[in-house]
Formats: structure tokens, C-alpha cells, sequence
């Protein structure tokens, strides 16, 4: 039986997206990682389009250590803060080989000792790779927790992350992640919301939708 306002959520995200998953293609762990530090900014379709060039020339973590900037930077150059990603994905490699046997880490804290990963990435790997409960707040999951009222406007991402932790079930949390993601992505977009084919407009908090209302009545 439907009990409260985040079943109702939970229950329209598994009606409309079963099947969510993460959308940047990778081999790997290690193809994971870079595939999402690159997405920083920028469409899963962009960097799919640039990786399916680049991990074939690139394929061990000395490839990117070894390589000069001038050439990972020419090769992620079709992405959006190019400069920065090449930089970061040189000297995270580095620092695998340096400090990780060249492995990248199933552990959540050493995950973040890289250079250019952050709690967000670190939460992806650790769930895309290694199966660990995670819920990665992204620009989609942030506005689609604070539409829904899982959140409030003002929470940071970290506040988010951890109220949206304390409401859904933890053997949820993989699923729903990807689920918020693609709510934001394909249903509830940024800019231009589906209000009018939205089922849960009643518990939205987004004042598009209460646009979407008055136009209506
Ligand atoms: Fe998003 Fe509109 Fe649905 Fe609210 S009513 S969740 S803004 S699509």
C-alpha cells in the first residue's frame, strides 16, 4: 500500500524509468573514473562520443601518466573545460601509480585523495563500480530532491545528498540515483519541465509548476 509523499516518488520513478542506468559507456574502473570526470559540465552524449575514440588510444593508467599535456589536452578538446580535465586526468593517474599499484581504490576516502575527484565522482565509482550504496548528488539529482521536497531550496549538495540517504531505502539508493538522473534528464528538465504530463504535480514544489496550474484553471 502507498503510504507517503516519497513512495508515491518512488513508486512513478520505477513506472516511468525501470530500467535507469549510468549512461557514460566504460570497460572499467578505471574507464568509469575518467569518463566521469570528464562528464563534469558537460552531456553524457559528448563524452561517450569523445571516449569511444579515446580509450582505444589510451588503455592503462601509465598511457595518460606518460602522455604530455599538450596531447591530452588536443585529444579532450570536444568537451568543456578541457584544459582542467587533462590536467586532472594526468596527475590522477599518476597519483594510481604513485600511491595504488596503478588500481583505482574500492574505498571512498583514498577515491578522493586524487587529484579532480570529489565526493560526487567518488560516490559513482563506488557505486557503478563497486556495487557500494551511493547516491551521487548532480546538478539533475539537486534539483529534482529540491522540486520534489526531499530538499529544501537552500540545502547544500551535501545536505541534500544526506536527506535524500535518511528517506530512501539504502537498497534503493543505486537504483534511485539513476532514476532522479534520468527524471531530471528526460522528464523534468532544467529549463523546460514536462509539468503538464507530470503525475506528481501535486507534490511539486517548483514554481513552474505553479505557472503550469494558473494557466490551466
Ligand atoms: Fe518537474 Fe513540473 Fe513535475 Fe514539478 S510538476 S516535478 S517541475 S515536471
Amino acid at each position: 500500500m502507498i503510504k507517503t509523499k516519497q513512495d508515491r516518488i518512488l513508486k512513478e520513478l520505477d513506472e516511468l524509468f525501470p530500467d535507469a542506468k549510468c549512461e557514460l559507456e566504460h570497460g572499467n574502473e578505471l574507464e568509469l573514473l575518467i569518463a566521469v570526470m570528464l562528464s563534469a559540465q558537460t552531456t553524457d552524449a559528448s563524452v561517450n562520443k569523445l571516449t569511444s575514440k579515446l580509450f582505444q588510444k589510451y588503455t592503462s593508467v601509465e598511457d595518460y601518466a606518460n602522455a604530455s599535456i599538450e596531447q591530452l589536452e588536443n585529444d579532450l578538446r570536444s568537451i568543456g573545460l578541457y584544459r582542467n580535465k587533462a590536467k586532472n586526468v594526468k596527475a590522477m593517474c599518476q597519483k594510481l601509480i604513485d600511491d595504488f599499484n596503478g588500481v583505482v581504490p574500492n574505498d571512498h576516502e583514498a577515491l578522493q585523495l586524487l587529484p579532480g575527484v570529489g565526493r560526487k565522482t567518488a560516490n559513482v565509482v563506488m557505486s557503478e563500480a563497486f556495487g557500494y550504496p551511493a547516491i551521487a548528488v548532480d546538478t539533475h539529482v539537486e534539483r529534482i530532491a529540491k522540486r520534489l521536497g526531499f530538499a529544501k531550496k537552500d540545502d547544500s549538495v551535501l545536505t541534500v545528498e544526506k536527506k535524500l540517504m535518511k528517506t530512501i531505502p539504502k537498497q534503493r539508493w543505486i537504483k534511485t540515483h539513476h532514476q532522479l538522473i534520468f527524471f531530471g534528464r528526460y522528464h523534468c528538465k532544467s529549463l523546460n519541465p514536462q509539468c503538464q504530463n507530470c503525475h506528481l504535480i501535486d507534490i511539486c514544489k517548483e514554481e513552474k509548476r505553479k505557472k503550469y496550474l494558473k494557466k490551466k484553471s
